[in-house]
């Protein structure tokens, strides 16, 4: 497993000292995986002031498709020969049609019926509910034989930071036989990896990142925590990658629970730093894909100035997808680390 890095250095005139020299290090992080670069550079304490949320949250429930009863009035249903009875429910969870598909099955969940739960009030319970009730969707449409019945992806924009139009919870949940880009890249690359060394990079990383200690945050059941070396998000991200699990629908209640217990510590790390908002998506093979294991990415999001609405993505990460990250995994390993000892 080789984790490379290029160092690199700026030199500046600093107008704050009189132009004397100033040395700027940065470095550029070559995922072990892809090759995928990510850049590691304009260092800075990760530290973000928090909006008043109580009151960006305030009165956003009165317009809100998912709230209470409007969720089963306002929102699709499926046709019979997907669902019969139009939506899911669980609980007060719902599942339907999203109104502006991705793909052909294409839905959302919502987490129920409370329109606003700060990051830090989702129980690990809640959360493994929430991803166990989109399995369910899942298993009806692999059981009805649906062509899209391939890569059964759960994704997580939690918050407007994130890409949610929306206050109130919900997973995106989509069933699709054409894998996105870095899906199918790292399949690709899983499966090249694996016949070139007889292993499988998941389990490769897990033991070379828990050798090293530097990223690993710990275990919890089949699920191993770290930050990721080549990170793609401002403030790192973090990686859970499951044991012997190749896709999705192969993931016990167990797993999910575990998922759920390591995200909340995760949550409660970030929600230190001052962060409220984060991308979180499943990576899953096919059943058959045994050179893979199904992991989950969590990205915390942010702005760069909230007052003027500056977004933490720029040219350099929205049109070359590199990503910029402001801080060492290792340190991001640091803060997070003392949740998972606890
Ligand atoms: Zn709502």
């Amino acid at each position: 497993m080789k984790f490379d890095v290029i160092e690199k250095e700026t030199v500046i005139l600093n107008p704050l000292k009189d132009f004397a020299e100033k040395r700027i290090k940065s470095e550029i992080r070559i995922d072990p995986l892809t090759g995928r670069s990510a850049r590691i550079c304009h260092f800075m304490k990760l530290k973000w002031e928090k909006p008043d949320l109580e009151a960006f949250v305030a009165g956003t429930d009165a317009w809100c498709p998912f709230c209470s009863e409007k969720v089963l009035r306002v929102t699709p249903c499926f046709p019979d020969d997907i669902l019969p009875e139009g939506r899911m429910q669980k609980g007060d969870m719902v599942l339907f049609p999203n109104i502006a598909p991705y793909d052909s099955i294409s839905a959302l969940a919502t987490f129920g019926s409370r329109h606003h739960i700060p990051m830090t009030a989702f129980s690990p319970e809640h959360m493994a509910g929430a991803f166990g009730f989109a399995l369910d969707f899942f298993r009806r449409i692999e059981a009805a034989g649906h062509p899209e019945a391939v890569y059964h992806i759960i994704n997580w924009n939690y918050m407007p930071p994130a890409g949610s139009s929306l206050i109130h919870p919900h997973l995106q949940v989509f069933s699709t036989a054409s894998a996105p880009n870095l899906l199918r890249e790292e399949l690709a690359a899983s499966r090249g990896y694996f016949e070139q060394n007889g292993t499988t990079y998941w389990d490769d990383l897990v033991d070379a990142e828990k050798n090293s200690g530097r990223r690993y945050l710990g275990r919890i059941g089949r699920t191993h925590w770290m930050t990721a070396f080549a990170p793609m998000g401002v403030a790192g991200d973090v990686l859970a990658v499951v044991e012997d699990v190749p896709c999705t629908l192969a993931l016990a209640e167990g797993d999910l629970l575990d998922i759920g217990r390591g995200l909340a510590k995760v949550m409660a790390g970030y929600d230190r730093m001052g962060i409220y908002s984060f991308n979180m998506n499943l990576f899953t093979g096919q059943r058959t894909d045994t050179h893979f294991r199904v992991y989950l990415r969590f990205s915390p999001r942010t702005f760069f100035n909230q007052k003027l609405g500056t977004p933490d993505v720029g040219a350099l990460q929205f049109l070359y997808n590199e990503s910029v990250c402001l801080a060492h995994p290792e340190e991001i390993c640091e803060m997070l680390k003392g949740d998972f000892q606890a």
